[in-house]
């Protein structure tokens, strides 16, 4: 199968004037018009011979499968479902779409049964966790049921958000009554994001959030303080809504901020131990990527899946910095042991 491209196919330099881009992928004498600030899918950035729409510092495949590693019916299912839950399916194409990201990951242990093993990676617990494998929801969305998740639904009414922009986790590992995991994941984006402001109407979300009664017993803080002054407004919400959920289901819950390793190294103490009150019921965790690629071999998956997945992480690419150099996404072990 064909891996979506990354340092090995693209240009280590890009080649742009201040009207064109070449396409990235090296040896490619496509040029298209260059684009300015949103990225827009348009024909009159697409390079027809590789698929793919171009701006200065990042590309979309036509095709979003060409982004996913896991692309058999089954899984083409799976995500029809998901589309018609989320609507957002075009930005699975692009090169640095941390959903694309999330889905090439996790799905390929559940696809060879293997969540609990992944589950273990993230929340640094094997010990603690129930025995069996989780469901797993991706997005809000409930595969089995082909709906939205019906928990996360009842957690977003009850701290007055509308399901279409309600808060989600990226993707949750439930077992029912028992154990629930979120897990935020991050790849270009930072953590930290504030509320939008509402210049229209008064903001009603001091009190749907914050005077909720359940936000003194997970927070030591107030909601100015954590969502606005410290700009935990996502993780804050994920961290409210979650163990909400958890508490009225009689769960345990984990909340856990799935990150590159050189992103928000200090998470843990500025979000879980200054904001967040943990117990052994509930934990913020902080997991990157790297740790999932080192692990591999300890997961349980198949030979052929961890090959994929092991070239996939060695080869994911960022777009391109200021300076027109691509940027590799995930810091080879060499660079993390101490070597540059
Ligand atoms: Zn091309």
């Amino acid at each position: 199968m064909h891996l979506p491209y990354g340092m090995a196919e693209l240009r280590p330099t890009r080649v742009v004037s201040a009207d064109t881009v070449r396409c990235h992928v090296v040896g490619c004498m496509v040029e298209v018009p260059r684009q300015r600030r949103r990225f827009r899918a348009d024909n009159t950035y697409l390079c027809l011979q590789h698929g793919i729409y171009l701006s200065p510092s990042t590309f979309q495949y036509r095709d979003p499968y060409c982004n996913l590693l896991w692309r058999d019916d089954t899984d083409r299912c799976c995500l029809q479902i998901v589309e018609s839950v989320k609507r957002t399916m075009e930005r699975l194409g692009r090169e640095r779409d941390e959903d694309a990201l999330t889905w090439n990951v996790v799905r390929a242990f559940e696809r060879e049964g293997r969540l609990r093993a992944l589950a273990e990676l993230l929340t640094g617990e094997g010990c603690n966790l129930p025995p069996g494998e989780p469901q797993v929801i991706y997005w809000a969305t409930d595969l089995v049921k082909g709906e939205r998740w019906r928990l996360l639904e009842q957690a977003q009414c009850e701290f007055g958000e509308s399901p279409e922009r309600g808060t989600e986790p990226d993707a949750a590992l439930y077992w029912p009554g028992e154990h629930l995991v979120f897990v935020e994941a991050k790849f270009c984006a930072p953590s930290c994001t504030t509320p939008s402001v509402k210049p229209r109407r008064e903001d009603e979300r001091p009190f749907s959030y914050g005077g909720h009664p359940h936000f003194s017993r997970a927070f030591k803080g107030s909601y100015h303080q954590i969502a606005v002054e410290s700009r935990m407004y996502q993780l804050m919400r994920l961290w409210l809504l979650g163990s909400w959920a958890a508490k009225t289901n009689g769960a345990a819950f984990r909340l856990v901020n799935l990150v590159r390793w050189r992103k928000e190294a200090d998470i843990e103490t500025r979000f879980g131990g200054r904001w967040c009150r943990q117990d052994s019921a509930r934990r913020f965790r902080r997991a990157t990527w790297e740790e999932i690629w080192d692990r591999l071999p300890e997961t349980g998956l198949s030979d052929r899946t961890m090959t994929i997945l092991d070239q996939y992480l060695a080869n994911k690419s960022a777009g391109y910095d200021s300076y027109g150099s691509l940027r590799r996404a995930f810091a080879p072990r060499t660079e993390r042991m101490g070597g540059r």
